[in-house]
């Protein structure tokens, strides 16, 4: 039996009591959890008084920074008036019905309805029903598997995690779910071979109607996929990628779904990101940027063609969350959009930060540790590399990874690692003098590993 933790001591309090999502506990009791106090812009502050600069926006997802007090007063506004109602049984408040003409202002003519959830895994588990839904209203019942590709992130429910394409998350929990076929990502530098990006984008692709041709296409309900495959390692398709994905899921009459929850709400300089890669989804899961992470908020995209099913044709959807469109959350995100809008945000990742962040994140590529630097907006990926010259990457890469991360956390540099892959997605504020820390202290990271791995 180990002594009780003083009271004083919050991290012990931690370690006896709380257990963490994607930590390794054992490790993180004995060392004491960082615990973190206030934040202000880009920055966070733990309870040593240390600063850090926060490269990651929180988990992907504090797109107007931290520290908005309109966003605090709006919820503290809304909760006075009304706290809490929900939106089954036919009744709905101010804040969801505003929010959800607010998001279709920003979206294509026909992805204008939305159904809400709190979080991204509840939006993956609302559109997956809706799929299946949607097919069987219209008389194709048997139409039901889903394709997604391998290593992609989709949340953490059941649904969430049989999707999503990580082999640690399949192997605790029996999973993934039956109905569920995983194909490749489109990962040029691991897996491209001789091929060129863009010949390469084409391949990957046309494992979707290869994939489609074997489960037949009068099973398949739905294929699903990140714009830009964020845990996964903000994998970059080549351009070839996303048409082809586009033409085969019209073409064999499938769902195309965008999980827009960490490409939504401005990062890579649009407001979603297929508008950036120029297609239309059936459906797009929403969460973090909608609120910037002030409030769990999330939701599924809906566009017409299912829309019009489920309205016309099932009427009842039964699904819901007690939460859904919570009027606090709602507001809290209205007031976020209004922020985006009102400073232009999005097209300041567009035109102005973020070609600085990516001619600034691209020069690491002359570092003799990185084999590409390549971004979209605001959210980078950075392939670390044995020997640049052959693609050749380091055996250990998780250890690499996280070599390069624990140096620039030591530097008070938040940045992630996925492997060997160093991945940043910072607040959409971020400043140019911003920029040229993190770059600066990444370098040193970058030379920290050079100089200790041979
Ligand atoms: N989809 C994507 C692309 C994500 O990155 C995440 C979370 O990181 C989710 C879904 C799940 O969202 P949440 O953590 O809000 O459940």
């Amino acid at each position: 039996m180990t002594d009780m933790p003083p009271l004083s001591n919050l991290a012990a309090i931690d370690a006896a009591h709380h257990l963490h999502p994607f930590s390794d506990m054992k490790q993180l009791n004995a060392k004491g959890a960082r615990v973190i106090q206030r934040a202000e812009g880009v920055h966070i502050y733990d309870s040593t008084g240390r600063k850090y600069l926060d490269a990651f926006a929180g988990l992907w997802c504090v797109n107007v920074g931290y520290g908005r007090k309109s966003i605090a007063d709006a919820a503290y506004k809304q909760m006075q008036e009304l706290p809490y109602y929900n939106t089954f049984f036919g009744t709905t408040t101010e804040p969801a019905a505003l929010l959800a003409q607010k998001i279709a202002s920003h979206t294509g003519e026909n992805l204008k309805r939305v159904f809400f959830t709190n979080s991204g895994s509840e939006a993956t588990d609302t559109w997956f029903r809706m799929a299946r839904v949607y097919w069987k209203a219209l008389g194709k019942p048997e139409k039901t598997l889903v394709i997604a590709r391998k290593n992609a992130y989709h949340g953490s429910t059941v649904a969430g995690a049989s999707l999503g394409g990580m082999k640690l998350m399949h192997e605790q929990g029996n999973l993934p779910i039956e109905g569920i076929h995983h194909i490749n990502q489109p990962y040029w530098y691991a897996e491209g071979g001789d091929l060129s990006p863009a010949e390469f984008g084409l391949k990957v692709a046309r494992e979707l109607e290869a994939k489609i041709d074997e489960l037949g296409e009068e099973r398949v309900a739905a294929f699903v996929a990140e714009p830009i495959q964020g845990a996964g390692g903000v994998i970059i398709p080549p351009e070839t990628y996303w048409p082809e994905i586009a033409r085969i899921c019209k073409a064999r009459n499938i769902l195309l779904v965008a999980d827009e929850v960490i490409c939504g709400f401005g990062r890579l300089g649009h407001w979603f990101g297929h508008q950036y890669y120029g297609f239309e989804p059936d459906l797009a899961p929403i969460a973090k940027g909608l609120s910037s992470g002030y409030l769990p908020i999330g939701g599924v995209l809906v566009s017409d063609r299912v829309a019009d099913v489920m309205v016309e044709e099932l009427g009842d959807f039964y699904h819901g969350f007690t939460y859904s469109g919570h009027p606090v959350c709602a507001a809290a995100a209205l007031e976020n959009i209004r922020i985006i809008e009102e400073e232009g945000l999005v097209e300041r990742v567009r035109d102005d930060i973020g070609p600085y962040f990516a001619a600034a994140w691209k020069s690491l590529e002359d570092h003799a540790v990185v084999g590409e630097a390549e971004s979209v907006g605001l959210i980078g990926g950075l392939q670390l590399a044995a020997d640049k010259s052959t693609r050749r990457r380091y055996a250990k890469p998780d250890d690499i990874g996280s070599l390069v991360r624990n140096h620039c956390l030591e530097n008070g540099l938040i940045l992630r690692a996925t492997g060997d892959r160093m991945l940043a997605s910072p607040a959409l504020t971020i400043s140019r003098s911003e920029v040229d820390e993190v770059i600066e202290k990444l370098r040193a990271a970058l030379d920290h590993l050079r100089d200790s791995v041979s």
